[in-house]
């Protein structure tokens, strides 16, 4: 829970004096609502911290994913994206899931289910053993095509633990590299967007299944070509200003951030494991956290002695929830707003993720 009060919001410059009544009469008829209705209602870390702020739980994709297979709720409200929505309906298909904004989407989620059986026939006719390891910014119908989910806190970990050599790992390219780093795989290059031929993509990653062989690598991490728009147009140039401007800042990026960045960074995180790490070192005070700026805003609020070096980006679509459609969404209960998948589907992709939910234990 985030416990923040509405001056504190117009002192920070997160809500605008204006808007302070009108957040006030939210907050207090959301929380009227929530009781009356024994409602749930979950937010991403990136939401804004007016919306933060009236959530039973703020998390990653992994906390809010668990938390929504015992929650003990008539409905639930979910502040996060539609593919969050839909892995909390995927979990606990017996509650009512609502997405007050069907504009909340994720340019990383849009990955077409055949192209991903196409890449996995490609694999299989090269013999390659492989597993195909979904991250959890997708659709359910990818989940279900898929041996075994993932987050940015635990991809590694559960690679880690799978028995096969080669992973398929969909849709983010950068995390993929994370997880080939870490754990002794080789990274190969994504194919180029919209321009997979198995032909010309076989020639490319050739010499490197060769040489990943020499140095005895465990296996190969074949990444998808998809990207996190916000964490994909961060840059070099945004860490090396923060290294100039102040030498002893730790940096610390996310795991969508391209190859180059997780190098040069201090550290590579999630953001649970970003919020963990500020909490559990306040002698690190003066912090560059390079990820979506919801989280950021709130480290701020929380963490008034440490200095944040603003290098963060807006996500638009985790911006399309606000006070105001999530107050529509809990008191109507709009048809539209609520967010199913067909039942051949769930069944697969909750298999997916309850595999990551065992692996990550
Ligand atoms: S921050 Fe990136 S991955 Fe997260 S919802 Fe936005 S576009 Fe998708």
């Amino acid at each position: 829970m985030f416990d923040v009060s509405i001056e504190r919001l117009v002192r920070g410059g997160q809500v605008e004096e204006s808007r302070a009544a009108r957040v006030a009469f939210l907050w207090e008829e959301i929380r009227r609502l929530k009781r009356d209705k024994h409602a749930f209602v979950p937010a991403h870390n990136y939401q804004v911290p007016e919306v933060q702020a009236i959530a039973d739980i703020v998390g990653d994709s992994f906390e809010l994913a668990v938390r929504a297979r015992n929650v003990d709720a008539r409905l639930v409200v979910f502040c996060g994206v539609r593919f969050m929505a839909e892995g909390c309906y995927t979990l606990a298909p017996h509650l009512p899931v609502y997405l007050p904004n069907q504009r909340a989407l994720c340019s990383l989620a849009e990955v077409d289910a055949d192209d991903l059986e196409e890449r996995q026939d490609f694999l299989r006719s090269l013999g390659r053993r492989f597993a195909t390891m979904t991250y959890v910014n997708t659709y359910a119908d990818v989940k279900a095509l898929s041996d075994v989910c993932c987050t940015s806190a635990n991809a590694a970990k559960i690679a880690g633990r799978l028995d096969v050599p080669d992973i398929l790992f969909v849709p983010d390219q950068n995390l993929a590299y994370q997880v080939a780093i870490k754990t002794k795989r080789m990274y190969l290059p994504p194919p180029d967007p919209h321009a997979f031929h198995p032909k010309e993509y076989l020639a490319r990653i050739e010499p490197l299944l060769r040489e990943g062989e020499r140095q005895g690598l465990v296996g190969n991490v074949f990444p998808w070509e998809g990207a996190c728009h916000v964490h994909h147009e961060m840059t070099l140039a945004d860490i090396a200003t923060i290294r100039r401007e102040d030498p002893t800042a730790v940096v610390i990026v996310h795991g969508e951030v391209r190859p180059e960045l997780q190098e040069a960074a201090d550290e590579v995180m999630s953001t649970s494991q970003m919020v963990k790490y500020v909490e559990a070192h306040p002698e690190k005070n003066r912090l560059a956290i390079l990820t979506e700026c919801g989280l950021v805003v709130r480290l701020e609020l929380e963490h008034p002695e440490t200095r944040f070096y603003r290098v963060c980006r807006l996500c638009e679509h985790m911006k399309a929830i606000d006070l105001e459609n999530v107050y529509l969404a809990l008191r109507d209960e709009p048809p539209e707003c609520r967010v199913t998948v067909p039942e051949n589907v769930r069944v697969g992709a909750a298999r997916a993720m309850e595999r990551m939910i065992e692996l990550a234990g």
